[in-house]
Parts: structure tokens; C-alpha cells; sequence
């Protein structure tokens, strides 16, 4: 769902740079056809980061008139922490981030970076200073070393192989058949999930921004390798504000504060802790996932013996 917002944050930035290195069409009419009119208000100031704290007073934001996707929608995130949205599929959550990237102007309320009005921001300064692992990443057309580079254009090559190690995806570079140089996307070597996904920490390391959106995967990544991608997305969540759009709860135990979303509204928050002590939503969904998880490692089990 959000893998249209990295290269619209990048757009104003790069285009000319796209433009110039080549014209990857398809690329091209992807943004433009979902390129929204959000405009800088006429006196917009750069966005001012201190410690990059996030608050969302009284939001409502519907897509389309009939519906409203978010009510009323009150949190705060202080500067560094981490806060998790969980909830049912169709809930907003996804939303959520699309706004705190101002992707849509919201119908009623504030959204507030470091107490500034994102609406009253110009969007250049806001989407530099926010960083955004999607669930699905979109690669260009172009050698690995583009596609993570991209995260900051003037990286230099040893920073773009220090963002490869950190993201953990460096040896796995090393053996594609050109290295660094290796073609990549449609048209080139074809990545996984958990290696689109990693392409994006390392290109949001190399971005170092001070808020970071993470919409983490659906599908459950299944191999050994695929699971230690935790160890990555921590390392880029590490003192940076975090908001996470989380499918598996056990990702976010750690977290500071969980805000449950049911049918665009915040229904239950709190610790991890907090939140099983409530006999609620919540709760029910974690002994869900248990169940689960249960049930695919005796599946599991079944068929190794
Ligand atoms: P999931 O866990 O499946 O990713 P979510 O909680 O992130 O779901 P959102 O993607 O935020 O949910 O969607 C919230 C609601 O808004 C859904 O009912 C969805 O159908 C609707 N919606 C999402 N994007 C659009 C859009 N561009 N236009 C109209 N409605 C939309």
C-alpha cells in the first residue's frame, strides 16, 4: 500500500537527477498519476526538528465524502519513542502514516511535528525529515547500488556499503552476479520480500531522518534469514521517533505506548503489558496470534515427522 510514498518523497528532490541518469517511464507515470494536490500553504517555513516529537490532536479524515476512515484520532509520541498501531485489516492504520506524511490533508484537527502544523510546513521539509520502510519497496530499474543510494543521492560508496551491512543485505550483495553492479527490478534480478524490505532500511540509514514510518509486512516471512530482519528495522528505528503499523504483535512488545484501531478509532492504548491486563481487543488478538503460532508449529511438526 505505501509503496508509492517513497518515490513521492524522493519526487521534487530527484526528479531532475532521474531525469538526467535516465527516463524510467513507467516510474514516472506512477507518480504523476497518483500525485495529489497537496499545496504549500503561500508563507510555508521549513519544518524545525528538535527531538522530532509527533502528535495527532483530534484527526478525522475520510478519502472519499460517504466515509469517514479516521474519528477523532488523539495521540502523542514523544521525542525517540516508539508507538505501534495494530488492529483489524481496513482499520486505518495505514492511513495514519499517509497522513503524518501530509500524502492527504486530513478533514478536522492538527497533525503537530515538534509542535508545528505539518499543513502550514513546506512538504520538502517535512518528507526530508521522515523515513519510510514500506511493506512492498519499489526498485528502480537500475544496479543495486542506485536502488539503495537513492536514499540520499550524494551518498558516497562506502556509506552506501556501511547502510548495505546495517541493513544486513551486504553479503547477499556481494554474491549477486555483478555485486554492487547488479542489475535489479523488472527487468533485472528479482529481490524477495525480505530483501525489497531491507533495500529500504538501508536506503532510510542512508537518509538518517529523525521520524520513521514502518509499515511492517502482512505476509509472514518465513525463513530464519527473513525473521532476522527485526535485528535491521531496530537498528533504523533505534533514537528516532517510530510510528510502526504492525501485523505480528510480538514485533512490538517493546514498544511505548500500542494504540488499537478499530474502525478508525483509537479503542484501547497502552503498554503491551497494559494492554493484556484489559481483557479487550487487544488481548484477544494476541491469544489469537498464539493460537497461530501454535497451530502452524504443530503443522509444522506434523511434517517433519
Ligand atoms: P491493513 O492492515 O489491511 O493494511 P489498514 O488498517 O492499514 O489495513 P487503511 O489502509 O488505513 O487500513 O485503510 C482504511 C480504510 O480506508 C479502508 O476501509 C480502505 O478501504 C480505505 N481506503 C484506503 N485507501 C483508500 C483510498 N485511496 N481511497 C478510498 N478509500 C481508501
Amino acid at each position: 500500500i505505501m509503496q508509492l510514498y517513497v518515490p513521492l518523497n524522493w519526487f521534487g528532490t530527484y526528479y531532475r537527477l532521474i531525469q538526467k541518469n535516465f527516463v524510467d517511464m513507467e516510474n514516472m507515470l506512477e507518480l504523476l498519476k497518483e500525485k495529489k494536490e497537496i499545496c504549500d500553504v503561500p508563507d510555508a517555513k521549513p519544518l524545525l526538528i528538535r527531538g522530532a516529537s509527533v502528535e495527532f490532536r483530534n484527526v478525522s479524515f475520510s478519502y472519499i465524502p460517504e466515509k469517514r476512515v479516521l474519528k477523532n484520532i488523539s495521540f502523542a509520541v514523544p521525542a525517540g519513542r516508539t508507538a505501534a498501531l495494530v488492529g483489524p485489516s481496513g482499520s486505518g492504520k495505514s492511513t495514519v502514516i499517509r497522513l503524518l506524511f501530509r500524502f492527504y490533508d486530513i478533514d478536522e484537527g492538527e497533525i503537530l511535528i515538534d509542535n508545528q502544523n505539518i499543513s502550514l510546513v513546506t512538504q520538502e521539509s517535512l518528507r526530508s525529515q521522515i523515513g519510510v520502510v514500506p511493506q512492498d519497496t519499489v526498485l528502480f530499474n537500475n544496479t543495486i547500488k542506485f536502488n539503495i543510494r537513492y536514499g540520499r543521492i550524494d551518498a558516497e560508496d562506502h556509506e552506501i556499503v556501511t547502510a548495505a551491512k546495517h541493513a544486513d543485505i551486504h553479503q547477499k550483495i556481494l554474491n549477486f552476479p555483478h555485486g554492487y553492479e547488479t542489475q535489479v527490478g523488472e527487468r533485472g534480478l528479482k529481490l524477495s520480500g525480505g530483501e525489497k524490505q531491507r533495500v529500504a532500511i538501508a536506503r532510510t540509514l542512508l537518509k538518517a531522518p529523525a521520524i520513521v514510518l514502518l509499515d511492517e509486512a502482512t505476509s509472514a516471512l518465513d525463513t530464519e534469514t527473513e525473521r532476522n530482519i527485526q535485528v535491521a528495522l531496530n537498528r533504523v528505528c533505534a533514537h528516532r521517533t517510530t510510528i510502526v503499523v504492525a501485523h505480528r504483535l510480538s514485533t512490538i512488545i517493546n514498544a511505548d505506548e500500542i494504540l488499537v484501531i478499530k474502525e478508525g478509532e483509537i479503542v484501547e492504548r497502552g503498554t503491551h503489558a497494559n494492554l493484556l491486563e484489559m481483557d479487550g481487543v487487544y488481548n484477544r488478538m494476541w491469544n489469537q496470534q498464539i493460537e497461530n503460532e501454535n497451530e502452524q508449529s504443530a503443522r509444522q511438526s506434523d511434517l517433519e515427522n
